[in-house]
């Protein structure tokens, strides 16, 4: 791999800053915070009119023609910003799958209308009994003709509640093995059947729990062959794994750097001079560092035509754990002014809270980060089994 880090971007910085100081309400931070949503439904189609979305891709499927670069530089902007785009990211991830082994009739449907933005796909792998062992999936759909008949319900379908498709992994076959009776469906959130119910975590995130009851959706859209599923989710698992996002503005660990150049420390001086507070910064920075080599190694093999499986696996596992270790470092050096709390959108909180709260939030919204995409623990047997070769730590089926 070549570290020397192009500098392509440096170019559209100035053109993403003044995209966003043009478009991105300052209110949305506080919308995000307040709803637990990490999805700006008007963000997310301003995008997809402007081209930003499909910049990139086949103009057979929509792609437009504005430079990657410059869209790549216009959503880390954006994430500079505090905005997530998670609706974007789930969609961008279901699109890719769907070129990958769709119908040509489901790429048309689908793929276009989600780079003009008027399409939001989430995921619906995750059941109330089967998360991380995600093939053991009970969700039934049942042909009826040209339709499937789909019953049962899901568990974390993050965004639903602000998105238009839920692609869906169902059992279609319950006379084989779990992984071979297994197809994916897109599904439409509005169809008769579908109830969404929220779900509120430690972190501020609102997740969901969805329900399906004799929900019908068309042939056309079972994405993949029948029972084939357990391929298409290894196809979009890659993907999911892969789309870490590149670093835009100042990493928390720089920003409580920053603060502690002038918060006061124990004898008269700043915080930053101990000694032991630099080593501890130093060390974050350093997993923060490692963090963005191993995604642009991910980038990398797939702008390279790879399929940044056990890479995808390293760089989620690493960024995660380096996560809730700053959440945790970053809480002890803050001391007390690490426990008060910003409650955004209610005209509450503790007030004075250092970087507007930020090293609490990120304290309570790490526990999830090595849970969602695939627990530590199943990464682990991933990079274990795949790339060091040690044996399964469970039987197969
Ligand atoms: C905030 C949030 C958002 C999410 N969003 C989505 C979403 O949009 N769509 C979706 O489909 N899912 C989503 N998920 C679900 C997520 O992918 C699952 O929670 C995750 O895969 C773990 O599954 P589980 O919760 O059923 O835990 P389990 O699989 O029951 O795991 C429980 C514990 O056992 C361990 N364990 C399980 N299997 C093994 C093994 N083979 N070896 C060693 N240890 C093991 C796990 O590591 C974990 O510590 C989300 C989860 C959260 C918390």
């Amino acid at each position: 791999m070549d570290f020397v880090e192009s500098d392509s971007l440096a170019q559209f910085r100035t053109a993403a800053r003044e995209w966003a100081d043009e478009h991105v309400d300052p209110g949305w931070v506080e919308l995000e915070h307040a709803t637990g949503t990490h999805h700006n439904p008007d963000l997310h189609a301003l995008l997809g009119r402007q081209g930003l979305l499909g910049a990139g891709w086949p103009a057979a499927y929509g792609g437009t023609d504005v430079d990657p670069g410059l869209a790549l530089a216009v959503f880390q902007e954006i994430g500079a910003r505090g905005l997530r785009m998670d609706g974007w990211v789930t969609t961008e991830m279901v699109a890719r799958t769907i070129l990958a082994v769709a119908t040509e009739e489901a790429r048309q449907a689908i793929v276009p209308a989600a780079l003009r933005g008027e399409v939001v796909i989430v995921l619906g792998y995750t059941e109330p009994g089967s998360g991380s062992d995600v093939a053991a999936a009970r969700m039934r759909a049942v042909r009826d003709g040209d339709e499937w008949v789909v019953n049962g319900s899901k568990m974390f379908t993050s965004t639903a509640h602000v998105a238009t498709h839920v692609f869906l992994l169902a059992r279609t076959n319950t006379e084989v093995a779990k992984h071979r009776g297994l197809t994916l469906f897109l599904a439409r959130l509005d169809a008769p059947g579908v109830e969404v119910q929220p779900v509120h975590t430690l972190g501020g995130q609102r997740t969901n729990a969805t329900f399906y009851s004799d929900v019908r959706v068309p042939d056309a859209m079972r994405i993949g062959d029948v029972d084939g599923g357990w391929g298409v989710m290894r196809v979009a698992l890659v993907h999911e794994r892969g789309t870490a996002p590149a670093p835009g503005g100042p990493t928390l660990v720089q920003r409580v750097a920053a603060w502690a150049r002038h918060a006061p420390g124990d004898d008269g001086g700043v915080l930053f001079d101990d000694p032991a507070v630099q080593e501890e910064l130093a060390r974050l920075a350093v997993d923060d560092e490692v963090s963005r080599l191993l995604a642009l190694k991910v980038r990398w093999v797939a702008s390279t035509g790879g399929m940044p499986g056990i890479e995808g696996s390293m760089a989620k596992l690493w960024s995660s754990e380096a996560e809730q270790r700053r959440g945790a470092v970053l809480t002890d050096l803050l001391g007390e002014q690490a426990l008060l709390r910003v409650e955004h959108g209610t005209g509450r909180g503790s007030g004075g809270a250092p970087l507007d709260g930020a090293v609490e939030w990120a304290y309570r919204k790490a526990p999830v980060s090595t849970i969602y995409g695939g627990t530590s623990e199943v990464q682990r047997e991933i990079v274990a089994e795949r790339r060091l070769g040690l044996p399964r730590s469970r039987p197969a089926g």
